[in-house]
Order: C-alpha cells, then structure tokens, then sequence
C-alpha cells in the first residue's frame, strides 16, 4: 500500500475548485461598495427560502448567533429551561445560557441524536424548549420530538448548524419548530469565507422579531421599535455563498456517495459503529456533514491513521458539554454520551476528497484491526 496525505479538511481547495467566479463575485461586491444589508444578501436569503421551502430566513453573524436570536425571538430566557443533548459544539449550551435561561443537558442515541426518552425523563415545571441538534449532516426522529413538543406544550428550536439539506420523512432539517439555525462557517456544508449563520422559521410573529433582533431592532422604515441587536450576515459572505450554492446539491450527493463508500468498506468490521448509511432508514436523508465513527482502541487507531498520513478529528475538542470544568455542568452523569466520547472519532468527510482517498483511508482501517 503505497502512502497518501489524506488532510481531515483543505481550506485551500475551497477557493480553488471555484476560483473565477467567487473573484468575480467578491470584487464586483467591493465596485459596488455594498457591504451591509444589501442585494446579495436580499438573494441569499431568497435562496435559502426556496431551497428549504420556509416563510423567512435571515443571514446573521454566525450560527452561534442564530441560537441566541432565535431562543430570544421564542421568547426565553430567565427561568426558563431549555433541553439540549450533550453531544453538541458548546455553542448550543451557551446560546441557551447567554439567553439568560438554563440548559438541561441529555443523552444521545447511537445515531449520535439526542435521545426522546432523555428528553422526557427531563422535563419538569421550568421547561420551555427541546433544542434538538441535527448532528453530522442527520436529521433526529423529529415525529418523537414534535410529539414529546406538543404533548408539554414545549417551543422546538433546530441546531441545524451541521444539517443543512438533511431531511427526516421529506422535511429539511431546520424546518420542523419554532425556529431552525444553520452555520455557514467554512467547514460547514455550506461554507462561506469566514462567519456566518442563518436562522430560518415559517411563524409571522417569529419572522418579524428575528428581522428586528439581528438589526438593532429597526424596522423597514429603520425606526428602533425594539431591543436588538447587530447581527447581519456580510453582504460580501452572502455573495460568496450565492455562488457557493450553484454547486451545493451536487456536494452534498458527493458526501453522500462517500458515506457509502466508508460504510461498504468497514461494515463488516466488528470493532467499529458506523453511522447509519445513506438509505439504511428511508425516513432518514443524511448529507454527511461528518463521518463519526466509534471504535475500539480508538486512541491507537488515530496514531496509526496519523503515522499513515491520514488526519483524523474528534469532534468538539473530545469533550461533551457536561465535561468541560469551566460550565459547571459536571454533575451531570450521562453513560451513553460518556461512552461515545471513549471511542468516537471523526474521518475525513468533505468535497475535496476523492475515492482513492475513502479508499485508501478504509484499507489502512482495516490493516489496523488484522482484516486486510
Ligand atoms: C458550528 C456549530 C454551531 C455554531 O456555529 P458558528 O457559526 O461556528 O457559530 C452550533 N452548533 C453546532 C452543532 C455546530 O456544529
């Protein structure tokens, strides 16, 4: 087997497979000098709408912010408490906890989603919203979370930041609550050059508060009617995307086709959980944001994908939120999430990549584990 570099991301290559168009694009933003709240994002916008079929989406600042705009427009805060599963980027919990209310963390499953029955053993008086996390490109059981939702009278609001595109029973990803959040952070599904985020919803009152909130509470007219705050998407970052997305269907098929390919290569080894594959569930559309494996002797097995040239990443620093000392959420006890932080870890997933690269990554897997 002759040795390969197999990057876990190429930044670099973002700008090269598209290189023309995205110049053209930035400099004809800079000649026109439209930086904030202007055309090219009225049309990324636009083109959000129609591509999740919903009522309204905003560009904001970034994902994180997303959270915090849409737990604010959903009216929580102080007091309140807001389901979320631990097995999520920190940016989750904080959102919760910068909007003034208290974050109650649960279990996953092992599709990695948070698990309904965490969610209900966590309801008490306080409750106000389940925040499901849409993780790797999947898209959680949303008939059992909607249920759980209307059986308590509880606010849905979709950390979507890693699923845009991915559907359960039809419906995207971000679509399903009160309020959906996407990241457009470069590694993202849909990256741009820098920050930025999206926060979308289908509910009038909802719309109209997050249009105020992310602009310092300014209407059309540009009267403040209300506290807000800044948090727009970069004209500039909105006309990268518009060309960004040209191409996004046909990557996320890639995605989808490299997923099968690691899942047809490592399925039949026993050391190894593999995410479900593309298909497995017909309810289930993943777009494989990552490749989240969880495996036996996982430590030794990235220092031999590493000595083999293979970069590999465990998702979110190897910590669930619970862990992390400086939160002061360690009482909580969460086994599963535990476990999956013992033996999780990320392959190489991205459009850069090729099917020699898969290839090679699965044979170097399997000569790890004596199944050459
Ligand atoms: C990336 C991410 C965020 C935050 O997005 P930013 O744009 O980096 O602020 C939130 N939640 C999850 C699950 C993410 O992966």
């Amino acid at each position: 087997m002759t040795q390969r570099q197999v990057p876990f991301f190429n930044y670099r290559a973002l700008f090269e497979a598209q290189e023309q168009e995205l110049t053209a694009a930035v400099v004809d933003v800079m000649r026109r000098g439209a930086y904030i709240l202007q055309q090219d994002l009225a049309d990324f916008e636009q083109r959000l709408r129609e591509f999740l079929g919903v009522k309204y989406a905003f560009g904001v600042a970034d994902g994180t912010n997303a959270l915090i705009i849409a737990l604010q427009a959903a009216g929580i805060g102080r007091g309140d408490e807001v389901i979320v599963p631990s097995h999520t980027y920190v940016a989750s919990a904080a959102s919760i906890h910068l909007a003034g209310a208290t974050p109650v963390l649960v279990e996953c499953r092992d599709d990695h989603m948070i698990d309904p029955a965490g969610v209900r053993a966590a309801i008490t008086g306080r409750t106000r919203a389940i925040m499901p996390v849409q993780l790797n490109g999947r898209t959680a059981d949303m008939d059992e979370i909607m249920g759980i939702a209307s059986e308590h009278g509880l606010k849905v609001i979709e950390d979507a930041a890693q699923a845009l595109g991915s559907r359960f029973r039809g419906r995207f990803a971000g679509t399903f609550g009160a309020a959906g959040t996407f990241s457009f952070y470069p590694a993202k599904l849909l990256g741009c050059f820098g920050d930025g985020g999206g926060v979308v919803t289908n509910d009038d009152a909802m719309g109209e508060r997050l249009a105020l909130l992310r602009d310092h509470g300014r209407n059309e007219r540009g009267e403040v009617v209300a506290w807000g705050t800044n948090s727009r998407l970069d004209n500039l970052q909105a006309a990268i995307l518009n060309v960004k997305f040209r191409t996004f269907g046909a990557e996320l098929d890639k995605r989808r086709r490299l997923a099968a390919q690691y899942d047809e290569g490592l399925r039949d080894v026993p050391e190894l959980l593999l995410p479900p594959a593309p298909g497995a569930d017909p309810r289930h559309h993943d777009v494989y944001q990552n490749y989240e494996i969880e495996a036996d002797r996982r430590d030794d097995l990235r220092k031999h994908l590493e000595q083999q040239g293979v970069r590999t990443i465990i998702q979110f620093g190897g910590k669930a939120v619970h862990q992390y000392e400086g939160l002061g959420l360690t009482q909580y006890h969460l086994p599963r999430t535990e476990l999956l932080y013992r033996r999780a870890l990320l392959l190489p997933m991205n459009t850069s990549l090729g099917d020699e690269d898969v290839g090679y990554v699965i044979d170097c897997i399997r000569a790890f584990y004596g199944r050459g």
